[in-house]
């Protein structure tokens, strides 16, 4: 345990408590680890002040190892009115473990035993804190596999893929991360803990389990989690195809979807975004849009699809480019380099926001967007990430800068106000896979209305004292509205 030269008698006091209380788990409040699980990636708190950063400082970091530590963690918060943020990973982008000064952070990073494989049944039941990315590896040399890809595998908690309500680059054809979950142990706010119903599916009222997919930390802390699995694919194809215009790329998709083909990966590149994939492959662009398509499973089904889906495109005057741009998104898709490259500067940020989408709704968002917000912006393009039979998600990427801090985060800002507004006028939610954090917290009342208040119930049921994650969801935004 390090010490703190500036603890107050009452953080003294605490700290001594938790543990005495909990002995096995590592406690620290050392600067530089306080500062560290202060954040996640969202773009803006790696640049906050010094002052700004000491606002959210935690109070301490306990690496819990168990269930039960959580459980004792969530009843000294209680009796301390303490709050508490669980943090997975710390890779998501939007603020989600970002809290008051004074939280307790519980590091979910210990819960990282064996995962149980479980091939007769086609599951496996893994520690929350266990990366998704190594629970593929283990899986894989089991033969099995989880084709939940999102492009942060390696640097992401299973528990917070589930508690983000995370989406994979291979969704078309295997659905996201709620698809997949089959049953979750869950230690609710006042340290009861729970382990939802396990079978292949239920007709016995809502699904408990999808109660926590995608709750932030606000309803319980996720300690392990069961998922189905499935055989590695025997094959993998690829398709690149070059349209003149986005709307023949979003006309062949549908109508590959309406007619049953289930390409695994689905990506439609605006034509700025495109250039890239173009270069690497050595292909020339022209200015045209691309569609990459992957195709994943028996080999003799790939290939019929393939065949059908080029015949598709063709119809929408659709240019096969081959195998080689897909093969260059499947080398490249964990490479996020140029967020890291955008948000190097002082006062630059890079930042992507995904939204989702009718199909009747999706060609004009993508316009309305990149036009509202380009006097923001020093670059900004689009892919649709993720498709389905009654829609898509678009993934914005921008560039934004100012001339110091002020200028810069109010560019940042203003492009996620005007892109969000935007979403909602013409219809579409607000977010399709990075969740809501802080950066979505004040636009939930206006993507829910009236819903939001059964959460907002259900909130105040399972945590009266508002012990987790406090202010996240938007809920105390509609505090006393509740009837
Ligand atoms: C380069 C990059 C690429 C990315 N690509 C994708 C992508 O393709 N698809 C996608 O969906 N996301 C993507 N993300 C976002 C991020 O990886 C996901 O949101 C991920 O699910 C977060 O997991 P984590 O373990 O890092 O959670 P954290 O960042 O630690 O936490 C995220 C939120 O979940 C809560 N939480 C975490 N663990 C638990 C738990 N066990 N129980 C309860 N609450 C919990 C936290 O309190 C917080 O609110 C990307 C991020 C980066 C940096």
């Amino acid at each position: 345990m390090n010490t703190q030269t500036s603890r107050s008698v009452e953080q003294e006091s605490l700290i001594g408590a938790l543990q005495t209380l909990l002995p096995a788990c590592v406690i620290e409040d050392a600067p530089e680890v306080l500062k560290a699980k202060a954040q996640d990636r969202w773009p803006i708190s790696a640049k906050w002040s010094a002052e700004e950063l000491q606002s959210h400082l935690p109070l301490a970091v306990v690496t819990v190892r168990s269930a039960s530590d959580v459980s004792q963690a969530l009843k000294f918060a209680a009796q301390h009115q303490l709050a508490v943020v669980p943090y997975g990973a710390g890779s998501g982008v939007v603020g989600g473990v970002v809290n008051q000064r004074g939280h307790l952070c519980l590091d979910l990073g210990g819960l990282n035993g064996k995962p149980q494989i479980d091939n007769d049944n086609g599951e496996v039941t893994v520690p929350a804190g266990v990366l998704g990315g190594d629970l593929e590896k283990i899986l894989n040399q089991h033969g099995r596999r989880i084709p939940h890809y999102p492009q942060s595998l390696a640097l992401a908690s299973v528990g917070g893929l589930v508690a983000t309500r995370s989406s994979g680059t291979f969704s078309s054809k295997y659905g996201n991360i709620e698809n997949f979950v089959v049953s979750l142990e869950v230690v609710l706010p006042d340290g009861r803990i729970i382990t939802t119903r396990r079978a292949p599916r239920s007709s016995t009222g809502p699904s408990i389990t999808q109660l926590f997919v995608g709750s932030e930390g606000t309803l319980g802390i996720i300690t392990s989690v069961t998922l189905r699995t499935l055989p590695l694919a025997k094959t993998r194809r690829f398709s690149g195809v070059a349209f003149n215009s986005i709307d023949n790329g979003l006309k062949a998709v549908r109508q590959l979807l309406d007619e049953g083909i289930t390409p695994a990966v689905i990506r439609l590149y605006d034509a700025q975004e495109a250039v890239h994939i173009f270069e690497k492959s050595e292909i020339a662009g022209n200015d045209r849009v691309l569609l990459v398509l992957a195709f994943d499973g028996h080999d003799a089904v790939t290939q019929a699809e393939q065949q059908v889906a080029l015949k598709i495109t063709a119809q929408h005057q659709g240019d096969d480019l081959g195998a080689v741009p897909g093969e260059v998104w499947e080398r490249t898709r964990f490479d996020a380099s140029w967020l890291d490259r955008g948000n190097a500067g002082a006062f630059s940020f890079a930042d992507a926001i995904e939204i989702s989408a009718s199909w009747q709704q999706l060609p004009g968002l993508h316009g309305a967007v990149l036009n509202a917000i380009a006097p923001y912006v020093d670059k900004a393009f689009a892919h649709y990430s993720h498709f389905y039979s009654n829609g898509g998600a678009i993934y914005f990427i921008f560039f934004t800068s100012g001339k110091d801090k002020r200028e810069s985060e109010s560019r940042f800002h203003t492009v996620w106000d005007i892109t969000l507004r935007t979403v909602l006028e013409q219809g579409g939610s607000i977010s399709h896979h990075h969740g809501v954090g802080e950066a979505r917290k004040h636009w939930m009342k206006h993507e829910h209305g009236d819903s939001l208040k059964v959460l907002a119930a259900l909130k105040q049921a399972l945590d009266p004292r508002d012990i987790l994650s406090p202010g996240k969801l938007g809920l105390n935004e509609i505090k006393g509205e509740q009837q």
